[in-house]
């Protein structure tokens, strides 16, 4: 089944959502599933040469990330790491006597970590959700008052995938270790969601300060199906699936060799080209946002260009349902994702909008919600966007826009 038509000219701007499989690495990939046969846990030949090529991608990985290769667990993804991450903290720290562990989030986390963490309150851990500004930054100020003596786990994301915000992962790493000082213990830990951060930021986890680090091959350029949970040595982590001693214990099933391969070589491939890459979507993503902020009237950018990711660019448009707007750019062979700020028809509102949106009002004396219909379009740039294509999209979006609004002044009125 052909989802689109192939032949049309499409313009891909949904890269926070899924990068296309790198064309070299997808040989890759293809080779190695021919080539390793063999269960990597078996004692025979085959098993033994899957079980060197599996060893080679880990440490290929723990090698960009200046970890050792006995830290880096393979998952099925960023949302199992997440999980793997908070639950396999917060149980380990039951096992060790804390019998009501605290874990603080930030309000704009990846839905792997909010409805884990909400998942757990039911069970009786107390969760903290630290506010974002209206950049979608969180304060480490905050963060200090919200630590306890029971806090086993804070996990801030490393950059957001809605809006683009880089968190200040160092300066949290730093606040964590002086809550440990505090609290003469080996908790809190900080767990950093870096699904988004893999093509564009610094993943040197000693640099940055984390205990654990989630990675998704999906978003890098690499095959899905495979992500990676950074666990520094020391972490008390109990396992969440049972069933083998695989991946050192913390994580059963047979590996998927072939794949972890695949995201070894695009993980060090992303790394070459980071800077370079960074700066080059940046400048086109300040194009498309001067474009579309000069063409169109009530238009704002959520959350703040300066710090962000290069590559995330994330409008709100006055008047517009963002399923409507996405739909509309389909059409015109755009794709992007969307999401509005407030509940209209079908649409779920954003977390994250509401998040950076809620104090940016409170602070003006005004509602926490408004009920301004302002439907927010993500527009994620990566490897294969080229300036004909923003002007394109800029030259698209003055046309649709002014028409959906029309339309639904229409239809207020009829
Ligand atoms: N965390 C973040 C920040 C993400 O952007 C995503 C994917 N949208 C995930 C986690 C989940 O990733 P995966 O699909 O690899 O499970």
């Amino acid at each position: 089944m052909r989802g689109y038509d192939e032949q049309m000219k499409r313009i891909y701007l949904d890269h926070a959502s899924a990068t296309p499989v790198d064309s070299g690495v997808s040989r890759v990939v293809a080779e190695a599933l021919r080539k390793y046969t063999g269960n990597p846990s078996a004692l025979h030949a085959e098993g033994k040469a899957a079980r060197v090529a599996l060893e080679g991608a880990r440490t290929k990985i723990a090698t960009v990330l200046a970890a050792h290769f006995d830290e880096i667990v393979f998952t099925s993804g960023a949302t199992e790491a997440n999980n793997m991450a908070i639950s396999g903290v917060v149980q380990a720290a039951r096992a060790r006597g804390i019998e009501r562990p605290h874990v603080v989030v930030s309000a704009i986390e990846h839905p792997s970590v909010l409805e884990c963490v909400r998942a757990m309150e039911a069970e009786g851990t107390r969760v903290d959700y630290l506010v974002v500004d209206a950049r979608g930054l969180i304060d480490t100020k905050e963060l200090r008052k919200l630590i306890t003596p029971e806090t086993v786990l804070v996990s801030i994301m490393y950059a957001n995938n809605e809006i683009g915000a880089i968190e200040p992962v160092r300066e949290i790493a730093k606040e964590i270790r002086h809550a440990r000082k505090v609290n003469q213990s080996a908790y809190p830990y900080f767990h950093t969601d870096a699904a988004q951060a893999g093509n564009y930021l610094d993943v040197n986890v000693l640099r940055l300060g984390v205990d654990m680090m989630t990675l998704s091959s999906g978003k890098t350029y690499g095959p899905r199906g495979i992500g990676a949970l950074f666990i520094k040595r020391g972490v008390h982590m109990a396992p969440i699936m049972h069933g083998g001693e695989h991946e050192r214990g913390r994580r059963p099933g047979t590996e998927p060799v072939a794949i972890a391969v695949g995201f070894a070589e695009v993980f060090a491939h992303a790394e070459k080209i980071k800077a370079k890459e960074s700066a080059r979507v940046a400048k086109l993503r300040d194009m498309l946002a001067e474009k579309i902020l000069k063409k169109i009237l009530g238009t704002s950018v959520n959350g703040d260009l300066a710090n962000s990711l290069p590559n995330i660019l994330n409008i709100s448009f006055e008047g517009v349902e963002s399923e409507t707007l996405v739909l509309y750019l389909d059409a015109a062979g755009i794709a992007v994702s969307g999401k509005s700020a407030c509940k209209s028809s079908s649409e779920e509102p954003s977390h994250v909008i509401l998040a950076i949106g809620r104090v940016r009002e409170e602070r003006a004396g005004l509602p926490a919600v408004t009920s301004a219909q302002a439907g927010a379009g993500r527009f994620s740039l990566g490897r294969g966007t080229k300036r004909e294509d923003i002007a394109y999209v800029a030259k698209e979006l003055a046309r649709i826009i002014p028409f959906l609004r029309e339309a639904r002044a229409q239809s207020d009125v009829t």
